[in-house]
């Protein structure tokens, strides 16, 4: 058996702890006689590993007792539909902060359900930007502020928390797109009303969502929202309104027991900027490669860079992969190319890439 390294922006690589554990339980889970797949999501079996992972998660991200954890489905493009039926309640309008293809898209579903006002948009930067707080234009009543805190396709990342009492509006509840850095990085909970994230970036596999919700925000949903996207039912019933995704559930459980294991959601971000800075510091001093995100706001997670010379991009792509490095092709919407160095990537991977790019560059410069 051989690894490659996996630079996909997601579904992404995994810890190779957490898969051999996995394959390890995959016939007999801790003498239950079966495995997790074939058990019953009611059984006191997935009960405990539900709640350990959940246990776990709000322990990562000290995330406040006045807080749910909510495991869902349908992706976090499902949610940007679920947002706005779950909190518009009486209110009208909702606003949004454009930074990229995930939060124009947000937006734009949302405005099925409701009014929906762009309180900030970076398009004029060609989304390679995030607009300061202070120049967000909210409106005068909204039921909450959208924001994507990293922007996978583009590499644009916030670099502040949006805690809206520094414009004089925290009684706003923010609500935040974490999909492709939650637990990356350390971020204070008690800021937001609402995070969200699909799992198969950061966390474990595709089929899962992670939402945090602030407690006063449940038991708003519109009339027509169906009932397995209803926060509150979903609240009450301890995610188990439906049947969950009980397999990749137990997965983000064995991540998060690794990533305490790792020390942590700070050790992970020490990590992390390490990670980045090897790579950002590489492309900018090479000549050969550029980053084209302003580099207040680059992604830790995504890192999109191009060839100067793009006529070289099958030659870099199929030598990167003949290295064993996968999955570096950009998004068809920005083009050239795009490393992501999830969490579970290891700097040695980081390394691996840089050491080939030199090459490359050496090569064809
Ligand atoms: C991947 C991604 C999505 C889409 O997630 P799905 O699971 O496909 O619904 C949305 N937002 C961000 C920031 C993402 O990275």
């Amino acid at each position: 058996m051989s690894r490659v390294w996996n630079f996909s922006a997601g579904p992404a690589a995994l810890p190779e702890e957490v898969l051999r554990q996995a394959a390890e339980e995959m016939l007999d889970w801790h003498g239950a006689g079966m495995g997790v797949m074939e058990m019953s999501h009611r059984g006191k079996e997935f009960v405990a590993i539900a709640e350990a992972a959940e246990a776990d998660l709000r322990e990562l991200l000290a995330v406040p007792a006045n807080y749910r954890i909510l495991f869902m489905q349908g992706g976090a493009i499902a949610e940007n539909a679920i947002i706005p039926m779950n909190l518009l309640g009486d209110k009208v309008v909702a606003d949004y902060v454009l930074t990229g293809s995930w939060s124009v898209k947000s937006y734009k579903e949302a405005r099925k359900y409701g009014q929906m006002n762009v309180a900030a948009s970076a398009e004029a930067t060609g989304f390679t930007a995030v607009p300061a707080m202070c120049d967000w234009q909210l409106s005068a009543d909204p039921a909450y502020v959208f924001t994507c805190t990293n922007e996978t396709i583009g590499g644009v990342e916030y670099p502040f928390e949006p805690d809206l009492a520094q414009i004089g509006r925290g009684e706003v509840p923010v609500v935040a797109d974490m999909s492709s850095h939650i637990l990356s990085r350390v971020i204070d909970v008690s800021k937001y009303g609402l995070i969200f994230g699909g799992a198969q970036k950061n966390i474990g596999p595709a089929g899962l969502t992670i939402v945090i919700v602030r407690e006063d925000l449940l038991g708003r949903a519109m009339a027509l929202c169906p009932s397995a996207f209803d926060y509150r039912t979903v609240a009450e019933a301890g995610s188990m309104y439906n049947t969950p995704p009980t397999y990749a559930i137990y997965i983000a459980g064995l991540v998060f027991q690794w990533l305490k294991r790792q020390g942590g959601v700070a050790a992970m971000e020490a990590r992390n900027v390490a990670k980045a800075r090897l790579l950002y510091d590489y492309l900018d001093g090479s000549g050969f490669y550029e980053s084209r995100v302003d580099p207040a706001c680059r992604s830790r997670m995504n890192v999109p860079f191009f060839l100067k010379d793009e006529s070289l991009n099958d030659a870099f792509l199929s030598g990167a992969k003949e290295a064993g490095l996968v999955q570096l092709k950009g998004h068809k919407s920005v083009g050239g190319m795009r490393a992501s160095i999830y969490n579970a990537m290891p700097i040695e991977g980081v390394a691996a890439l840089v050491d080939y790019m030199k090459a490359f560059a050496a090569r064809h410069g």
